[in-house]
This record gives C-alpha cells, sequence and structure tokens, in this order.
C-alpha cells in the first residue's frame, strides 16, 4: 500500500506511516500546522478500505466545512485500491450535515432557520414583544443563547448565570421555535444528542453503521460534538481525531482545546503520534509562525521543522489605509500574474473579519482580477445595516426613487409593503410631491413613530448637500447609536463589534469622496462590474481566480501565496477582546485580566493559522491608519522582534533616517534575521546578537529580500 501511494506521488514519513496503520481502537495525532495531519487522515481511510477491507460505508469522516468533506472524497478516491464509485460510499460530511440526516431519518421533521439574518430578525421580534428593544441586540442574544445551548446547559436552569430579562428571551424564542415548527443549527447537534441519548435502539443501529470515526480539526470540537462522537464511537471506540491546539479558533462557539490535550486521558489506551515536519511552508513561514504562537502560554509545546529551506522570507507592508493597501495588493498580484510565475488562484487573501474586505474587493472587481469570495453572497454595500444609510443617500439625490424608499420604511418600524403602496397611492394623488414626504400621514403611526418620521423627511433633503462620510456620520447617530449602546450584558458581543466595523468601514470608505453623488457613483460602478464578473462565471467556478476569505474559514487550507491584510492593532487582536465584561460567558471562571489574556491567546492563534496557510509567499500588510483611527502594526508582529523577555534587541533609530519600524525578525533554526525599515525606505540591519529563540548567528538582513512595494 505505501508503495503504491509513492508510486502516486505520496510520499508518508515514519511517524505519518505508524499512524495510518494503527490498529483499532482510539487514535491522537496532535501535530502543528502542515505537518500532514489531514494527509494522514486521509491515508488512512485508504488504508482501511484498501488494506484492511473495511466497507467503505463503516467510515465516518468528520470535516470543518463542506468543502474539505469535498477534498476529502477527492483525494480518497485517487488512493491505491481505491475509485471514485467507492470514494463516495464513505460517509464524509460536518457535523451539521450527518446529523441533520439522522435526525430526519428518525422522523424528525422540521424548517432549518437557515441564515443567520432570518434568526437575527425572529430574535428582534421576540425582544421587542417583550418590550426590551432599548436594551438588547437580537445579535447579542442569540450568540450568548447558542453559547450555553452547546455546552448542553438546560436554559431553563441557568440559575442566575444569566439576568432574568435574558433568560424570558431565551425561553420566549425558544417557545416561538416549537410553536413553528423551526430548529436553528445548535438544535440539530442537540435533537440528535437527546435522540441518540433517549432511544439505545437508534444508537446502536448508527454504531453498527459508523465503525471508524476520523475527525480532523478537532480542536476546534464543542462538548456537544465531542458526546456526539463518543457516544457512537462505542463500544469499539475506533476513534481517529486529528488536531492542533495552536489553532483552536472558536472559542466563542463552544470549542474547547482541552478535549483534544485530554483525549489520553479520556481513552487511556490511546496511541499518540505527533508529526513535528512542515511540509507546507519556507522555513522562514514557519519561523515565524513558531515565533508567533511560542508567546502563547496555555499550549502544547512543539516544534514544528520546515522541509523547504527556500531563502524567501515573508514581506511587510505597511499601506496609508485599507484602499492604500488594496491598491498595492492589486499592483502586486498583476506583476506576479504577469510574469506567469504563479496564476491566479495560487493567491489567498486573508482577513480578519467581512468588513476589512471591503476595499480588497471593490479594487479586484474593478481592475477585472477575477476573485473567489469565500464570505456572504452579498456585498458589504449590502450589509442589512449598511445598506439602509445609502438608500438614504439615494433618495436624498432623487426623491423619486422608490426602491430607495424600500428601504428606509423598515428604519422607521413600517412594513415595506404596506408602506410602499401607501406612497404609490399618495404619488397618483399628488404627482408633483415628492413621495417620501407623505410619509406622516401613513395610518396609525405610533407617537415616536410619527417624531421619527418628521424627523426623517427634514433629514432626507439636507443629506446630499452634506459630504458623503459627514452623512453617513448623521444617519448612524440618528439611527444606530441607541441601537449599538444598548445595555449589553454579554459575552464576547462578537456581533455587536462586528457592527460597528461595518459602520465605521463605511465612514471610511465615504471619506474617500467630496460628494454623495461620487460615492453612489462609486458603489454602482462597483456593483455593475462585480455582477458582470459574476455572470460571466468567473467567480463561482474557483476556475483561476484569487481566493479571499476570513481566517477562520482558511482552517486546514493552503495557497501558494497569502496576503494578510489588516495586520493591525484593533483588527487582529481585535479591539473588542480587550473589555473583559463582554466576555464575562466565554470565559466564566477568569478573572477580568485572564480573560482578556485568554482572548488575546486566541486571536494570536488566529494570527498563527493565517501564517501557517502560506506555502512560499506570505505578505503581512498592517495599514497605518483603520476605519478612521490610527493603528500600529499588530503586536503578534512587532512583539516578536521587541520583546526584552526573549532579549532581542530592541529597535533603534538609524543614522541617516528617522526609524519607522522594525521589519521583522525571523527564527529559522538557523541564521536567522532580523531587519527593519526606515522611513526614507531604506533598510537597516539591527545588530547581530544571536537569535533569541535558537541561539544562532543571526543572517544580515539582505536588501533583496526586503522589498517592500514602497522601496
Ligand atoms: P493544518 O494544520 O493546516 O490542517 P495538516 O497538518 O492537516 O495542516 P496537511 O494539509 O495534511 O497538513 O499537509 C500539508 C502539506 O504537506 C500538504 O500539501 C501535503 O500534501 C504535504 N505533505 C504531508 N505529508 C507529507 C510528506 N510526508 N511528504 C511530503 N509532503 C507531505
Ligand atoms: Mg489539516
Amino acid at each position: 500500500y505505501f508503495r503504491a501511494l509513492e508510486q502516486r506521488g505520496i510520499h508518508l514519513n515514519e511517524p505519518q506511516i505508524e499512524a495510518v496503520r494503527h490498529g483499532d481502537g482510539p487514535l491522537l495525532v496532535l501535530a502543528g500546522a502542515g505537518s500532514g495531519k489531514t494527509s494522514v487522515l486521509v491515508g488512512r481511510v485508504g488504508y482501511l478500505c484498501a488494506v484492511r477491507q473495511i466497507d467503505p460505508n463503516a467510515l465516518l469522516l468528520v470535516t470543518f466545512s463542506k468543502k474539505a468533506a469535498d477534498e476529502m472524497k477527492q483525494r480518497v478516491a485517487q488512493l491505491p485500491g481505491m475509485d471514485a464509485q467507492q470514494a463516495k460510499r464513505i460517509k464524509a460530511q460536518t457535523y451539521h450535515s450527518f446529523f441533520l440526516r439522522v435526525i430526519k431519518q428518525n422522523g424528525i421533521d422540521k424548517d432549518i432557520l437557515g441564515s443567520g439574518r432570518q434568526e437575527q430578525i425572529a430574535m428582534k421580534k421576540i425582544i421587542k414583544g417583550l418590550g426590551f428593544q432599548d436594551r438588547y441586540q437580537p445579535e447579542t442574544i442569540l450568540s450568548l443563547l447558542s453559547f450555553y445551548k452547546l455546552q448542553l446547559k438546560n436554559i431553563r436552569e441557568l440559575g442566575d448565570a444569566v439576568e432574568k430579562e435574558i433568560k424570558d428571551i431565551f425561553l420566549a424564542y425558544e417557545d416561538w421555535k416549537a410553536q413553528n415548527n423551526y430548529i436553528n443549527f445548535d438544535d440539530v447537534l442537540l435533537m440528535a444528542y437527546e435522540l441518540l441519548s433517549k432511544q439505545p435502539d437508534v444508537l446502536a443501529a448508527l454504531q453498527k453503521q459508523c465503525r471508524y470515526l476520523l475527525v480532523d480539526e478537532f480542536q476546534d470540537t464543542n462538548l456537544v460534538q465531542y458526546k456526539l462522537i463518543q457516544m457512537i464511537a462505542q463500544p469499539q471506540n475506533n476513534l481517529m481525531v486529528v488536531g492542533d491546539d495552536d489553532q483552536t479558533i472558536y472559542s466563542f462557539n463552544g470549542a474547547d482545546s482541552d478535549f483534544i490535550l485530554a483525549f489520553d486521558r479520556q481513552y487511556p489506551n490511546a496511541e499518540t503520534v505527533t508529526l513535528d515536519i512542515n511540509y507546507r511552508s519556507t522555513q522562514r513561514i514557519i519561523g515565524l509562525g513558531n515565533a508567533v504562537i511560542h508567546k502563547n502560554k496555555r499550549r502544547k509545546e512543539k516544534t514544528l521543522k520546515a522541509t523547504n529551506t527556500s531563502p524567501l522570507v515573508p514581506r511587510y507592508l505597511r499601506p496609508t489605509n485599507s484602499d492604500d493597501e488594496a491598491e498595492r495588493l492589486i499592483e502586486l498580484i498583476s506583476r506576479i500574474v504577469q510574469q506567469k510565475k504563479q496564476s491566479y488562484k495560487d493567491i489567498a487573501v486573508l482577513f480578519r473579519s467581512s468588513a476589512n474586505s471591503r476595499a480588497m474587493l471593490e479594487q479586484l472587481a474593478l481592475s477585472h482580477i477575477p476573485y473567489m469570495d469565500y464570505g456572504d453572497k452579498e456585498t458589504f454595500y449590502d450589509h442589512w445595516v449598511v445598506k439602509p444609510l445609502l438608500a438614504h443617500l439615494r433618495l436624498s439625490l432623487d426623491p423619486q426613487k422608490l426602491e430607495a424608499i424600500d428601504d428606509v420604511l423598515p428604519t422607521l418600524y413600517i412594513p415595506r409593503d404596506k408602506g410602499r403602496e401607501f406612497l404609490q397611492n399618495k404619488e397618483r394623488i399628488h404627482a408633483n410631491d415628492h413621495p417620501f414626504d407623505h410619509l406622516n400621514s401613513f395610518p396609525s403611526l405610533k407617537g415616536f413613530q410619527q417624531k421619527q418620521v418628521t424627523e426623517r423627511i427634514a433629514l432626507v433633503p439636507t443629506l446630499h448637500k452634506m459630504k458623503p462620510q459627514q452623512a453617513i456620520q448623521k444617519m448612524r447617530q440618528a439611527f444606530y447609536d441607541a441601537y449599538l449602546q444598548a445595555n449589553q450584558p454579554s459575552k464576547f458581543s462578537q456581533y455587536k463589534e462586528n457592527l460597528l466595523d461595518q459602520l465605521d468601514e463605511l465612514e471610511s470608505s465615504a471619506a474617500r469622496f467630496l460628494t454623495v453623488t461620487e460615492f453612489i457613483h462609486f458603489i454602482d460602478e462597483f456593483k455593475r462590474k462585480r455582477e458582470a464578473m459574476m455572470a460571466r462565471g468567473a467567480v463561482q467556478n474557483d476556475e483561476d481566480a484569487v481566493s479571499l476569505m476570513t481566517i477562520h474559514k482558511s482552517k486546514g487550507m493552503e495557497f501558494p501565496i497569502v496576503f494578510l491584510i489588516g495586520a493591525s492593532e484593533g483588527t487582529i487582536p481585535h479591539h473588542s477582546i480587550f473589555d473583559a465584561s463582554k466576555m464575562k460567558d466565554t470565559y466564566p471562571s477568569l478573572s477580568q485580566k485572564q480573560k482578556v489574556e485568554a482572548a488575546l491567546e486566541e486571536e494570536r492563534r488566529l494570527a498563527y493559522v493565517a501564517i501557517t496557510r502560506a506555502k512560499s509567499h506570505l505578505v503581512v500588510s498592517s495599514p497605518k491608519s483603520s476605519q478612521g483611527r490610527e493603528t500600529d502594526i499588530s503586536r503578534f508582529f512587532s512583539d516578536i522582534f521587541q520583546d526584552k523577555a526573549t532579549q532581542n534587541p530592541s529597535p533603534r533609530p538609524v543614522r541617516g533616517g528617522k526609524m519607522e519600524t522594525v521589519n521583522a525578525w525571523i527564527c529559522t533554526g538557523h541564521d536567522c534575521i532580523v531587519w527593519q525599515r526606515i522611513s526614507n525606505h531604506k533598510e537597516a540591519q539591527l545588530d547581530s546578537k544571536p537569535c533569541p529563540i535558537c541561539q544562532s548567528p543571526m543572517e544580515k538582513g539582505r536588501k533583496d529580500v526586503l522589498q517592500t512595494s514602497s522601496s
């Protein structure tokens, strides 16, 4: 089998072979990024089927995304003794898709509340129904509810873990779902858990069906997922889990790296295999990854050595802002592709959250570069907090624009259809007036609405006379500020922060233009180009297109060239984590200070995941300003060479130029390099003390590898 694998170009090293050949019983592969964990898992699937003659049907492979599941099946089909037909029979699925089928097969037939937006709308109604609309945001309540449920907490018995009001909202929401026969993604897992706990025959049938379980990305498993897997794996416990505690990035979903770290205690007869050779990235990239993750305290110490000794080093950019960043990277992408060394599909652009990709997406579309956006289908300008503000601007420019009115109505708590019907009638009667001006005679407006409507009618005609950024500021104050500042006794407040980010980003986008007309014209032009591109099909099939995704989505993937954008303080680490009160529930047993530390460690893991996606080229870009605020280089990158604790030389000004920032110090295991950039774009080398991590002498910062796009 292994010889046949080699003939197919798949070479496995000794510990990898050991894991593939593992007999029955539990198996843990705990190893760093790019060390071949997923490869081993795939290899073992082939081995079980081809050598041990296990029926492919008896295998259950759990992956983190549908894309990963599909890729795995494709890879399995290439293995010796396998073909597409056989590979198809293997169950390679996400937790959700697998357990959705399980509950359906057992007669549980419910409608799935699909998109997050659908749930938000429903939750908004519930909160309003209870009269709490000024106190709680639907997004936050939903994430809090999910957090408890995924930890198998009975929300009727939460004690005083949450305020009574919140508990009331939880219960009202659950009741509403039950009455309407709805379930959400969390409920799929919980119902499966209940089903398997209460019906031993159903569990037994499933255990018989899935005799070999293989779980990828195990570090991001949450409690209910782990319990489900454990139940099905019994009694043989043919359970293989692979993962890396340094890559736990879903704590806000209840993922807990303790499960992987304590696996051998949970299963004392488990075989543990560690892999320490990275086959993915160059030594410089791994050196950087090691140096970054090294700073986390709560982790299992691992060493990771790279096999690729290419002298290429990661590159650093310090653009003015995200628009400048996008411009420079587009230039770089065009250059790379023109030189025909690499094609678009070799390039990935990674970012912290979707708001950080606004500029990049715009410029890609405007410069006709094909790209595949793994994020939401909608553009930044269609986001539900952004779109209504733009609708106001459109209405201001063209008071007859009925489509714009459609998006304005919900912000006044008036249903679209009724409002529109009313205004169309008015339009017929008062042909020369502007329809929106008649809105204050809309029937049955409540007192607070009446006031809002009157204010809005006065506001709209003034907007297009302002600078676009000013107009946006004015609207966000009027429409959202009270809502966003609503008392939030919540956990991570992921959503709240994201909404603020969206609004800040909209302001920075608007700040580029002098007039509202120009701003709206630009957005329309961008959307037109984007749609034209989608129509050509270039964006749907990932033939040859640049990939854009959040770091979270990039888990497990690899690309020859990775651009990590927005690597500045406030973005990564995200500013929200410094408010420990918001993380009350994420890390319940920790002190305020410890909570921030724990959250910071998760952010650092996120940086580590991003770095380790790159095979040969990594560009880390840290804009000088983000959403209108000055920002430093992300501490995860600046820390590693400014830290006294590691006796690393601290940056000092170099003769002939004001020092702007130290660029990088990279531990590669030998000949480590330290270099810095000075403001007149010359590079200078720092002194050559031994590397604080590996103690080897440091190489001089070389000019050829030091290019930044401005130098
Ligand atoms: P991650 O932690 O990011 O999920 P991983 O540990 O799952 O990474 P893989 O994706 O399996 O790592 O492997 C990384 C790269 O190394 C892949 O391109 C894979 O083909 C290659 N690889 C794995 N093992 C070997 C080997 N023994 N020899 C050569 N290349 C290998
Ligand atoms: Mg993997």
